[in-house]
């Protein structure tokens, strides 16, 4: 079958699966309120279930999956799903984004288990900022997840870092140096007001162009890397020859390319992160829905597709937070945690 194209001409390649709604931080820029509405745990999709999805996916172009959340790592038993995915030949890139906190349980049995790559999330180095960024104390745990992650031998290891103007934009540099240290690859995300983001404004976001100023006058003269393929990050090349990425969704958005996308816990297919409405996947599931009828829904869903969510929301002239805590309380699946980032 030929690659089915959407509206703009983007096929379909990557598929974030998020995995679990759950999560062991809280974040303050994807969960900074006190409590949430949580997906019914009879609605999550069994591994049975994903797999099918995904098998359905695959001859419609998906060649590269990230298993997200939530903290995917305490989603249980989560490496028996990682072999099953990583048993499929079609699927070349298979990888991982963890906040690290539980990874010395899980980095040996992922590694054993097929999965490819690993992204671990890690803001701050320092152990004050860490409790407020994420409201808990788990700075060590992360750390030697991370050590934990080497050992295992996952070499092309990511560092995601998300950039809070006051927050922790002063330690750039020292995540910098952090990373080239440990052979790791930083890549800085500008901070994003995507669903849970309920405290987001725009002079908090530090933008790209303001992150290669300040590591510009840290580590000298800075090189733009050719991009090689649809990834979200522009990566750069320091004097030194380290390298690492940048994700502007919001000052420069990359919704052109875009060949994302996603699966929450309980089966809604989303076809941009900013979308207010997917597809209950799991009803058509459990509703005993043969595998061809699956597919040409997600093939209308796809070729269908218009959004260029990151761009519309650029756009807008006053632009604040996408949702306000009474509609992410009214439907979780608009929130970053549940639709997976
Ligand atoms: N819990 C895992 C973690 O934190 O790595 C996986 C799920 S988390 C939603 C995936 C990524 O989304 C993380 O790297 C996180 O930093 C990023 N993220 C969450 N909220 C964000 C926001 N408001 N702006 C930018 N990135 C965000
Ligand atoms: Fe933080 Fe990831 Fe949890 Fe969101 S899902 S609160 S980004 S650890
Ligand atoms: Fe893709 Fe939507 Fe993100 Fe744009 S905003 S890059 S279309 S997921």
């Amino acid at each position: 079958m030929t690659t089915p194209l959407d509206r703009h001409g983007r096929p379909l390649r990557n598929l974030r699966l998020s995995v679990t709604d759950r999560c062991n931080l809280r974040c303050r820029y994807c969960m900074p309120e006190p409590d949430y509405v949580w997906l019914p745990k009879a609605d999550v999709l069994s591994f049975e279930e994903i797999v099918r999805l995904l098998d359905v996916l695959i001859p419609l172009g998906v060649d590269r999956v990230r298993l997200t959340g939530g903290e995917p790592l305490l989603r249980a038993e989560l490496s028996g799903l990682v072999r099953r995915i990583a048993a499929r030949p079609a699927i070349r890139d298979l990888a991982l984004t963890s906040n690290g906190v539980l990874l010395r349980d899980h980095a040996r049995a992922l590694r054993d288990a097929g999965l490819h790559r690993l992204t671990v999330s890690i803001d701050t180095l320092d152990p004050g900022t860490f409790r407020l960024l994420t409201g808990r104390d788990d700075l060590g745990r992360v750390l030697d997840g991370i050590t934990a992650a080497r050992e295992a031998g996952f070499d092309e290891l990511k560092l995601d870092a998300v950039v809070i103007d006051g927050l922790n934009d002063g330690e750039l540099p020292r995540l910098l140096d952090f990373a080239r240290d440990i052979g790791a690859e930083l890549r800085l995300i500008e901070y994003m007001d995507v669903g849970g983001a309920t405290h987001w404004r725009l002079d908090r976001v530090v933008s790209r162009q303001r992150m290669l100023q300040m590591l510009t006058q840290s580590h000298g003269a800075v090189t733009p890397l050719p991009r090689l393929d649809s990834a979200p990050a522009d990566r750069f090349r320091l004097a030194d020859g380290s390298t690492f990425g940048i994700i502007s969704s919001v000052t420069q958005p990359f919704c052109a390319t875009c060949d994302r996308a996603r699966l929450t816990a309980d089966g809604v297919f989303l076809t941009c992160l900013y979308a207010t409405t997917g597809t209950d996947l799991r009803a058509l599931l459990r509703g005993g829905a043969d595998d061809d009828t699956l597919r040409q829904r997600l093939l209308g869903l796809w070729t269908a597709r218009r959004d260029r969510g990151a761009e519309e929301r650029a756009a807008l002239p006053d632009r604040g937070a996408s949702a306000v805590v009474a509609e992410l309380r009214q439907d979780p699946h608009r929130e970053m945690h549940t639709r997976g980032g």
